[in-house]
């Protein structure tokens, strides 16, 4: 996976998520999905689900997330939807790794396929934390060709890494406010 270290989460260890346009089991299966991803990255997140949260989930045409910090209160800003956004087909246990994908994207992640791209922008910026880029969840394809359909062990190592990831973030941010406030939004 690729840390983005403009838009990883320093001081924001507690969410308040408000799950809209889903009821029932599918609401359900959504929550589980952010349950485990607090799982793998220790506890490090809190993920409490309510009505009116600063992380809002709603429905797309396709399954997609704003990176880290570009996903908070993303409902109050002028002509933008929910910080992450799932498929209905998606919602699915079969497909459970393309809602986890999203929520890792929200946790401040990036494609590990656009890691060349991106450090031609900014080599400081973008960190890597996965030694088999092409196995994480993150990745489009593996090596194989196939979707990967579950986490790398990098994946769960990168999970670990998360405080290490926000106080490399920090300093960044200390150095770099300006190149912070951009906004990416990608599958
Ligand atoms: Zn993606």
């Amino acid at each position: 996976m690729i840390a983005d270290l403009a838009k990883t989460w320093t001081d924001k260890q507690r969410f308040n998520i408000s799950i809209i346009n889903y009821e029932g089991q599918d609401k359900q299966f959504i929550r589980g999905c952010f349950d485990f991803i607090e799982k793998l990255f220790n506890d490090y997140f809190v993920f409490r689900f309510v009505a009116e949260g600063e992380i809002r989930v709603g429905e797309g045409d396709r399954s997609a997330s704003y990176i880290g910090t570009d996903c908070l209160n993303s409902h109050l800003h002028e002509g933008r939807g929910p910080a992450i956004i799932l498929k209905r087909s998606h919602i699915n246990r079969r497909l459970w790794y393309v809602v986890a994908h999203e929520i890792i994207h929200f946790l401040g992640f990036k494609h590990p396929h656009e890691y060349e791209q991106l450090k031609e922008i900014s080599e400081s910026r973008y960190i890597e934390t996965s030694g088999t880029p092409r196995q994480s969840i993150l990745a489009y394809k593996s090596y194989a060709g196939q979707r990967n359909i579950n986490l790398s062990l990098d994946d769960i190592k990168s999970g670990r890494l998360y405080p290490e990831i926000v106080e490399l973030s920090k300093r960044y941010k200390e150095k770099d406010r300006a190149r912070c406030e951009c906004v990416f939004v990608e599958d």
